[in-house]
């Protein structure tokens, strides 16, 4: 309860972002949606023109398929969480920019931080490059889980092909199907990190020890 409300009084927070120049042109801030606990998220690449009307992510022909596609594996929307890397509609659609990514990323690393989320899977280029730091593209890495710490957590990023690519291009959507089908597995194969407990000494003292315990070299 304390995580959704933490969410989404960080997206009250982020409506009013003018932090970059997406800000001028927008309709309004598409923050994200779905289930503030999800164990499955997805980053797609920034608001089009539906989404920046609508406020929410993936509204338009993209989104219809990615509910497909979770509906092949047995999940709605309301199960995982949505959110791109611009919370603002580029202009025409255009690519984002590497200034508006970096203004924007922290607010993406924040809702990851909150939603705590065991997969992310990244839909496209951006997205990809983004949370796995590394330059290569979607072509050469889609399909292949890569487990990484994002937002102080261990995660397992899972980099596919974006909706909106696969759309029109029947080789593609068909590999993305197929990588979308491996998630179930993936789901909840990387625990999060907990602090292991300090191992118990092996000496058993009764009663106050002799000797101070950090002169024992216990601690
Ligand atoms: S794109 Fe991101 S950084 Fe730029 S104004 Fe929108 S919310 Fe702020």
């Amino acid at each position: 309860m304390e995580q959704f409300g933490e969410l989404e009084a960080y997206g009250r927070e982020v409506a009013g972002c003018t932090r970059c120049r997406l800000s001028q042109g927008r309709t309004q801030v598409v923050f994200g949606s779905g289930s503030p606990h999800a164990d499955l998220m997805f980053v797609g690449e920034a608001p089009g023109f539906h989404e920046d009307k609508q406020g929410l992510p993936f509204v338009g022909q993209a989104g219809k398929l990615l509910e497909k596609l979770l509906a092949g594996i047995g999940l709605q929307r309301s199960d995982v969480y949505i959110a791109n890397v611009l919370k603002c509609r580029p202009p025409g659609n255009r690519d984002p920019q590497p200034d508006e990514i970096e203004a924007c990323e922290s607010h993406l690393f924040r809702q990851i931080e909150l939603i705590e989320p065991t997969v992310i899977a990244t839909l496209g280029n951006f997205a990809t490059k983004l949370l796995s730091g590394r330059p290569l593209g979607i072509t050469r890495v889609h399909g292949q889980e890569q487990p990484t710490t994002l937002a102080g957590r261990r995660v397992l990023l899972y980099p596919l092909y974006h909706p909106a690519a696969a759309l029109y291009t029947p080789a593609m959507l068909k590999v993305l199907e197929s990588d979308f089908a491996r998630i179930p597995s993936l789901i909840g194969s990387v625990m999060p990190e907990v602090a292991e407990p300090e191992p118990a000494p092996e000496l058993t003292l009764v009663g106050p020890p002799a000797v101070p315990a950090e002169q024992l070299g216990l601690f």
